[in-house]
Protein backbone atom coordinates (compact mmCIF):
# COMPACT_ATOMS: atom_id res chain seq x y z
CA UNK A 1 0.00 0.00 0.00
CA UNK A 2 1.47 3.05 -0.82
CA UNK A 3 0.25 5.17 2.11
CA UNK A 4 3.08 6.48 3.81
CA UNK A 5 2.50 9.43 1.82
CA UNK A 6 -0.85 10.08 2.68
CA UNK A 7 -2.57 10.88 6.12
CA UNK A 8 -6.06 11.93 7.25
CA UNK A 9 -6.32 14.99 9.20
CA UNK A 10 -8.90 16.22 11.32
CA UNK A 11 -11.30 19.24 10.17
CA UNK A 12 -9.88 21.84 12.12
CA UNK A 13 -9.80 25.03 10.07
CA UNK A 14 -7.30 27.95 11.00
CA UNK A 15 -4.58 25.30 11.75
CA UNK A 16 -1.74 25.13 9.55
CA UNK A 17 -0.33 22.14 8.29
CA UNK A 18 3.03 22.01 6.82
CA UNK A 19 2.23 19.23 4.36
CA UNK A 20 0.06 19.42 1.40
CA UNK A 21 -3.80 18.47 1.58
CA UNK A 22 -6.68 17.92 -0.57
CA UNK A 23 -10.50 18.16 0.31
CA UNK A 24 -12.27 14.89 -1.24
CA UNK A 25 -15.88 13.40 -0.97
CA UNK A 26 -17.15 10.27 -2.35
CA UNK A 27 -20.69 9.64 -3.66
CA UNK A 28 -23.17 6.72 -3.42
CA UNK A 29 -21.92 3.31 -2.78
CA UNK A 30 -18.45 4.32 -2.68
CA UNK A 31 -19.61 4.84 0.90
CA UNK A 32 -19.30 1.85 1.80
CA UNK A 33 -15.91 1.02 1.76
CA UNK A 34 -15.05 4.43 3.28
CA UNK A 35 -14.15 4.66 7.47
CA UNK A 36 -17.24 5.72 9.31
CA UNK A 37 -16.29 9.83 9.75
CA UNK A 38 -16.02 9.63 6.08
CA UNK A 39 -18.58 8.83 5.08
CA UNK A 40 -20.92 11.25 3.11
CA UNK A 41 -19.36 14.22 4.00
CA UNK A 42 -15.77 16.01 2.44
CA UNK A 43 -13.04 15.16 4.48
CA UNK A 44 -9.13 16.35 4.57
CA UNK A 45 -6.62 14.26 3.41
CA UNK A 46 -2.60 15.30 3.97
CA UNK A 47 0.18 14.18 1.69
CA UNK A 48 3.43 14.94 0.33
CA UNK A 49 5.09 15.61 -2.94
CA UNK A 50 2.55 15.12 -5.68
CA UNK A 51 0.56 11.92 -5.69
CA UNK A 52 -1.77 10.54 -8.04
CA UNK A 53 -5.45 10.38 -7.48
CA UNK A 54 -5.39 6.58 -7.50
CA UNK A 55 -2.93 6.65 -4.98
CA UNK A 56 -4.47 8.67 -2.50
CA UNK A 57 -8.18 7.33 -3.40
CA UNK A 58 -6.38 3.66 -3.36
CA UNK A 59 -4.92 4.26 0.22
CA UNK A 60 -8.65 4.96 1.75
CA UNK A 61 -9.42 1.50 0.76
CA UNK A 62 -12.06 2.34 -2.38
CA UNK A 63 -11.29 -0.11 -4.93
CA UNK A 64 -10.37 1.70 -8.22
CA UNK A 65 -12.50 -0.69 -10.62
CA UNK A 66 -15.49 0.90 -8.38
CA UNK A 67 -15.08 4.05 -10.28
CA UNK A 68 -16.18 5.45 -13.08
CA UNK A 69 -16.16 9.56 -12.81
CA UNK A 70 -13.61 11.77 -10.84
CA UNK A 71 -13.25 15.42 -10.82
CA UNK A 72 -10.75 18.00 -9.41
CA UNK A 73 -11.68 21.21 -9.13
CA UNK A 74 -15.16 20.29 -11.30
CA UNK A 75 -13.04 19.08 -13.73
CA UNK A 76 -13.09 15.27 -14.96
CA UNK A 77 -9.37 13.96 -14.68
CA UNK A 78 -7.61 10.42 -15.14
CA UNK A 79 -6.34 8.70 -12.38
CA UNK A 80 -2.73 9.73 -13.16
CA UNK A 81 -4.15 13.09 -12.32
CA UNK A 82 -1.23 14.47 -9.63
CA UNK A 83 -2.96 16.22 -6.83
CA UNK A 84 -2.48 19.79 -5.66
CA UNK A 85 -2.21 21.66 -2.59
CA UNK A 86 -5.71 22.60 -2.19
CA UNK A 87 -7.56 20.26 -4.43
CA UNK A 88 -11.26 19.66 -4.02
CA UNK A 89 -11.77 15.81 -5.39
CA UNK A 90 -14.86 14.33 -5.85
CA UNK A 91 -15.29 10.56 -6.94
CA UNK A 92 -18.36 9.24 -8.53
CA UNK A 93 -19.17 4.89 -8.72
CA UNK A 94 -19.71 3.60 -12.16
CA UNK A 95 -23.21 4.83 -13.42
CA UNK A 96 -24.12 1.92 -15.81
CA UNK A 97 -27.18 3.40 -16.82
CA UNK A 98 -26.76 7.23 -16.58
CA UNK A 99 -25.29 9.08 -19.89
CA UNK A 100 -22.15 10.67 -18.53
CA UNK A 101 -20.13 10.71 -21.66
CA UNK A 102 -18.90 14.50 -22.47
CA UNK A 103 -16.81 13.76 -19.43
CA UNK A 104 -13.75 11.73 -18.97
CA UNK A 105 -14.56 8.00 -17.96
CA UNK A 106 -12.17 6.09 -16.55
CA UNK A 107 -12.89 3.06 -18.04
CA UNK A 108 -10.69 2.20 -21.35
CA UNK A 109 -14.41 0.73 -22.75
CA UNK A 110 -18.02 0.96 -21.93
CA UNK A 111 -19.24 -2.23 -19.69
CA UNK A 112 -21.77 -2.93 -21.81
CA UNK A 113 -20.73 -6.98 -22.66
CA UNK A 114 -22.56 -8.01 -19.92
CA UNK A 115 -20.12 -10.55 -18.86
CA UNK A 116 -19.28 -11.69 -15.66
CA UNK A 117 -15.94 -13.99 -13.84
CA UNK A 118 -16.96 -14.48 -10.64
CA UNK A 119 -15.04 -15.66 -6.94
CA UNK A 120 -15.16 -18.78 -5.41
CA UNK A 121 -17.70 -18.26 -3.10
CA UNK A 122 -19.70 -16.95 -5.02
CA UNK A 123 -21.24 -20.33 -6.56
CA UNK A 124 -25.17 -19.92 -5.90
CA UNK A 125 -25.06 -16.38 -7.34
CA UNK A 126 -23.75 -18.44 -10.53
CA UNK A 127 -26.42 -20.21 -10.71
CA UNK A 128 -29.37 -17.49 -10.39
CA UNK A 129 -27.36 -15.36 -12.83
CA UNK A 130 -26.44 -18.26 -15.15
CA UNK A 131 -30.27 -18.98 -14.79
CA UNK A 132 -31.03 -15.44 -16.06
CA UNK A 133 -29.18 -16.28 -19.46
CA UNK A 134 -25.93 -13.94 -18.37
CA UNK A 135 -22.75 -15.56 -19.26
CA UNK A 136 -21.25 -16.31 -15.75
CA UNK A 137 -17.22 -17.60 -15.53
CA UNK A 138 -16.74 -19.79 -12.64
CA UNK A 139 -14.35 -22.72 -10.92
CA UNK A 140 -14.53 -23.44 -7.48
CA UNK A 141 -10.68 -23.81 -8.11
CA UNK A 142 -9.68 -20.46 -9.60
CA UNK A 143 -7.07 -18.25 -7.17
CA UNK A 144 -7.20 -14.66 -7.44
CA UNK A 145 -4.16 -13.84 -10.16
CA UNK A 146 -6.59 -16.63 -12.60
CA UNK A 147 -9.25 -14.29 -12.15
CA UNK A 148 -7.76 -11.16 -13.06
CA UNK A 149 -6.44 -12.38 -15.88
CA UNK A 150 -9.07 -14.51 -17.38
CA UNK A 151 -11.18 -10.77 -16.67
CA UNK A 152 -8.43 -8.72 -18.59
CA UNK A 153 -7.93 -11.54 -21.73
CA UNK A 154 -12.34 -12.21 -22.01
CA UNK A 155 -13.78 -8.13 -20.62
CA UNK A 156 -15.47 -10.17 -18.50
CA UNK A 157 -16.73 -8.51 -14.83
CA UNK A 158 -15.21 -9.49 -11.91
CA UNK A 159 -18.06 -9.97 -9.20
CA UNK A 160 -16.47 -10.65 -5.57
CA UNK A 161 -17.45 -10.10 -1.61
CA UNK A 162 -13.34 -10.13 -1.21
CA UNK A 163 -12.91 -6.36 -1.41
CA UNK A 164 -8.83 -7.12 -1.69
CA UNK A 165 -9.14 -8.73 -4.95
CA UNK A 166 -10.27 -5.30 -6.40
CA UNK A 167 -7.62 -3.49 -4.93
CA UNK A 168 -5.01 -5.23 -7.14
CA UNK A 169 -3.85 -2.92 -9.85
CA UNK A 170 -4.58 -5.67 -12.51
CA UNK A 171 -8.60 -5.22 -12.27
CA UNK A 172 -10.06 -3.26 -14.74
CA UNK A 173 -13.81 -4.08 -14.03
CA UNK A 174 -14.98 -5.26 -11.04
CA UNK A 175 -17.87 -4.87 -8.65
CA UNK A 176 -18.24 -5.35 -4.71
CA UNK A 177 -21.19 -7.68 -3.77
CA UNK A 178 -23.05 -6.17 -1.03
CA UNK A 179 -25.68 -8.39 0.07
CA UNK A 180 -24.89 -12.21 1.25
CA UNK A 181 -27.84 -13.84 0.31
CA UNK A 182 -27.64 -15.17 -3.24
CA UNK A 183 -31.33 -14.52 -4.01
CA UNK A 184 -30.61 -10.81 -2.54
CA UNK A 185 -27.18 -10.83 -4.92
CA UNK A 186 -28.63 -11.86 -7.93
CA UNK A 187 -30.98 -8.78 -7.24
CA UNK A 188 -28.34 -6.69 -6.27
CA UNK A 189 -26.18 -7.47 -9.49
CA UNK A 190 -29.00 -6.63 -11.83
CA UNK A 191 -29.89 -3.41 -10.36
CA UNK A 192 -25.99 -2.79 -10.39
CA UNK A 193 -25.64 -3.40 -13.66
CA UNK A 194 -29.15 -2.65 -14.67
CA UNK A 195 -29.67 -5.93 -16.35
CA UNK A 196 -33.50 -6.47 -16.24
CA UNK A 197 -34.07 -5.58 -19.77
CA UNK A 198 -31.32 -8.47 -20.60
CA UNK A 199 -32.81 -11.13 -19.17
CA UNK A 200 -32.88 -14.18 -21.11
CA UNK A 201 -34.35 -16.71 -18.56
CA UNK A 202 -33.76 -21.01 -19.53
CA UNK A 203 -31.43 -20.09 -22.42
CA UNK A 204 -27.52 -21.05 -20.48
CA UNK A 205 -26.51 -24.10 -18.84
CA UNK A 206 -26.23 -23.37 -14.78
CA UNK A 207 -24.08 -26.13 -14.71
CA UNK A 208 -21.19 -24.88 -17.16
CA UNK A 209 -22.60 -21.60 -18.31
CA UNK A 210 -23.21 -23.31 -21.75
CA UNK A 211 -25.71 -22.36 -24.01
CA UNK A 212 -29.22 -24.39 -24.74
CA UNK A 213 -30.84 -25.46 -27.66
CA UNK A 214 -33.76 -27.43 -28.47
CA UNK A 215 -33.08 -30.99 -29.40
CA UNK A 216 -35.71 -33.51 -30.69
CA UNK A 217 -36.98 -35.94 -27.74
CA UNK A 218 -35.75 -39.13 -30.00
CA UNK A 219 -31.88 -37.70 -29.72
CA UNK A 220 -32.15 -37.64 -26.09
CA UNK A 221 -34.41 -40.44 -25.36
CA UNK A 222 -32.23 -43.13 -24.44
CA UNK A 223 -30.79 -41.00 -21.47
CA UNK A 224 -34.07 -40.66 -19.96
CA UNK A 225 -35.59 -42.01 -16.99
CA UNK A 226 -38.46 -43.63 -17.94
CA UNK A 227 -41.18 -41.45 -16.36
CA UNK A 228 -39.37 -38.06 -17.62
CA UNK A 229 -39.41 -40.04 -20.94
CA UNK A 230 -43.45 -40.73 -20.48
CA UNK A 231 -44.35 -37.35 -19.27
CA UNK A 232 -42.39 -34.80 -21.24
CA UNK A 233 -41.52 -34.08 -24.64
CA UNK A 234 -40.22 -30.82 -25.27
CA UNK A 235 -36.42 -31.03 -24.23
CA UNK A 236 -33.06 -28.46 -24.60
CA UNK A 237 -29.38 -29.56 -24.28
CA UNK A 238 -26.45 -27.61 -23.17
CA UNK A 239 -24.00 -27.14 -26.36
CA UNK A 240 -21.05 -27.68 -24.48
CA UNK A 241 -21.48 -29.98 -21.34
CA UNK A 242 -24.71 -32.11 -23.51
CA UNK A 243 -26.73 -32.07 -20.14
CA UNK A 244 -30.42 -32.54 -20.92
CA UNK A 245 -33.01 -30.05 -19.78
CA UNK A 246 -36.61 -29.98 -19.54
CA UNK A 247 -39.04 -28.45 -17.41
CA UNK A 248 -39.46 -30.98 -14.71
CA UNK A 249 -40.88 -30.57 -11.43
CA UNK A 250 -38.42 -27.71 -10.27
CA UNK A 251 -39.51 -25.92 -13.11
CA UNK A 252 -42.18 -24.04 -11.80
CA UNK A 253 -40.50 -23.21 -8.77
CA UNK A 254 -37.17 -21.80 -11.13
CA UNK A 255 -40.19 -20.10 -13.17
CA UNK A 256 -41.28 -17.63 -10.10
CA UNK A 257 -37.82 -16.50 -9.29
CA UNK A 258 -37.61 -15.68 -12.44
CA UNK A 259 -40.37 -13.91 -12.87
CA UNK A 260 -39.57 -11.80 -8.78
CA UNK A 261 -36.30 -11.16 -10.23
CA UNK A 262 -37.90 -9.80 -13.71
CA UNK A 263 -40.23 -7.37 -11.42
CA UNK A 264 -37.37 -5.90 -9.40
CA UNK A 265 -37.43 -1.95 -9.08
CA UNK A 266 -34.15 -0.40 -7.78
CA UNK A 267 -36.00 0.87 -4.11
CA UNK A 268 -36.33 -2.85 -3.38
CA UNK A 269 -32.68 -3.96 -3.71
CA UNK A 270 -31.40 -0.66 -2.03
ZN1 LIG B 1 -23.52 -27.36 -19.72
Amino acid sequence: MPSECVRLLPESPGRHYAMSYADFRFYEELNDFLKKGQRKQTFRVAFDGQPSVRTVITSLGVPHPEIDLILVNGRSVGFDQPLNHGDRVAVYPMFESLDISPLVRLRARPLRRTAFILDVHLGKLVRGLRLLGFDCCYRNDFDDPQIIRRSRREHRIILTRDRRLLQDQGVQHGYWVRACDPDAQVGEVLMRFDLIGQIKAFTRCTLCNGALAGVAKAAVSDRLEPKTRRYYDEFWICTDCRRVYWKGAHYQRLAERVRRWSRKRPAEVI
